[in-house]
């Protein structure tokens, strides 16, 4: 994915401010290896969901080994965590990541197949608040982004012990629809039913509008904690709607799922996650505990688009050092670096063009201010320092100190 510098400077404004707030919480970063062996996404991920079964990008390397390049990355983390012994850690464990996932789907907007992601988890806390925690991370981002268009949607999927029953019930649900599905959910009947109610076909989507709900079939513990959860939200002052129809599209889910979504297009859910009690236990660890979620930057970008705070761009020049003539080029370029020194963002001319031509492009950048040096003015050793937005001029000494005094930085 090219990332171009009229956009790259607000990638950079984001993650900054994601990390700042991710470090405020307690959450330390994790760098991870781009691809891993496929097992474990097999395993991690679910090898009945859509990622394994369409979209990775799987290779063999020269040992005959199955690779894939990572479509998520809690099964990274949870394997991470597992090899280098953190999970005999102090609990909770809190880490946050900022990468690049790759996924073979049909590109189109909001939906690339190489995509980045913030993600956060934690371990070791089956607490309500650990949900909660993950919910506020994730809306921290957004309120101190400025982005006010995202809805919080929760429903709690059930525990192994609540989805026996409603396994059963939705089954012979679908069982009874059966003819309406597409061909893949009538795969899913038999391998994973809950799968059919995350299809994206409209008739299937149809179907599963009736189709027995999972809130309806929690056990005590499970309710409990989901209203545990709400509680906490409303306390904490999030805004929340329970959309039953939430059950996220990876299979290691357990309890709380939920969505932040935007009516930024078809792609409309921005962030999206929940808990996984059984994941790093299946994955050869101990019996721990993980609440986690994904954050889309593109689609993030598209929701701070909606909602009209896209920053400036920072890299428009405080100043540029126009030459009038040959002779004034490199004292122009040697004032610009006296300047930057000074912490100032200035420019001065590296392809002697006319000082018509310099205009334009100082124009175009959107500096703020200009200096012509020409014959006179090196001789004098005195410029004029314009302000390109009002007009207004002021003499000063060809001196970066007097320059960035009178610019009133
Ligand atoms: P979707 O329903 O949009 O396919 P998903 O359930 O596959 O989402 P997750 O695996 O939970 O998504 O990923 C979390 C977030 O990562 C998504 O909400 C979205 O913002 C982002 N994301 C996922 N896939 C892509 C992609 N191909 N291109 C861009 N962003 C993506
Ligand atoms: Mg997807």
């Amino acid at each position: 994915m090219d990332i171009l510098p009229d956009k790259s400077y607000v990638w950079q404004y984001i993650e900054k401010n994601i990390r700042e707030i991710a470090a405020t919480g307690g959450f330390g970063e994790i760098r991870m290896p781009t691809f891993e062996v496929t097992e474990l996404f097999d395993r991690g991920v679910g090898d009945t969901t859509d990622i394994v079964q369409k979209e990775m990008y799987t290779f063999t390397d020269k040992d005959g080994r199955s690779m894939s390049l990572r479509p998520e990355g809690t099964a990274g983390v949870v394997r991470s965590i597992i090899e280098n012994g953190l999970c005999m850690q102090a609990m909770p464990l809190k880490l946050y990541y900022i990468s690049n996932f790759f996924r073979y789907e049909k590109p189109q907007a909001g939906r690339s197949r190489e995509f980045f992601q913030f993600g956060a988890e934690t371990f070791g806390s089956e607490s309500p608040l650990a949900d909660a925690e993950m919910i506020l991370l994730a809306s921290d981002v957004f309120k101190r982004l400025g982005v006010k268009s995202v809805v919080l949607k929760i429903n709690s999927i059930g525990c192994p012990n609540c989805r026996g029953g409603f396994r059963d019930a939705l089954k012979a649900y679908f069982e009874s629809k059966k003819d309406g599905l597409c061909d893949t959910c009538k795969g899913r009947l038999n391998t994973n039913p809950l799968r059919i109610l995350d299809c994206k076909c409209p008739e299937c989507k149809a179907i599963a509008a009736d189709a027995p709900k999972t809130i309806d079939h929690l056990c005590e513990d499970c309710k409990t904690h989901f209203d545990a959860l709400k509680e906490i939200l409303t306390g904490a002052g999030l805004a929340f709607e329970v959309d039953p129809f939430i059950v996220r599209g990876l299979d290691y889910y357990t309890g709380t799922v939920f969505e932040f979504v935007s009516e930024i297009g078809a792609q409309s859910t921005v962030c999206g996650g929940g808990r996984y009690d059984g994941l790093v236990s299946s994955l050869g660890g101990p019996k721990l505990s993980g609440v986690g979620f994904g954050m889309g930057i593109t689609r993030l970008i598209a929701a701070m688009e909606m909602d009209g705070v896209i920053p400036e761009d920072p890299s428009a020049p405080d100043i540029f050092i126009a030459s009038a003539c040959a002779e004034a080029r490199e004292r122009a370029y040697l004032l610009a670096r006296e300047l930057r020194a000074l912490g100032i963002k200035a420019e001065a001319e590296l392809c002697g063009r006319s000082l018509k031509a310099q205009m334009k492009y100082a124009d175009k950048k959107g500096a703020l201010y200009n200096i012509v040096i020409g014959g006179d003015e090196l001789a004098a050793g005195k410029a004029n320092l314009k302000n390109m937005k009002n007009g207004e001029s002021a003499q000063t000494a060809l001196d970066a100190e007097e320059i960035k005094a009178l610019m009133g930085r």
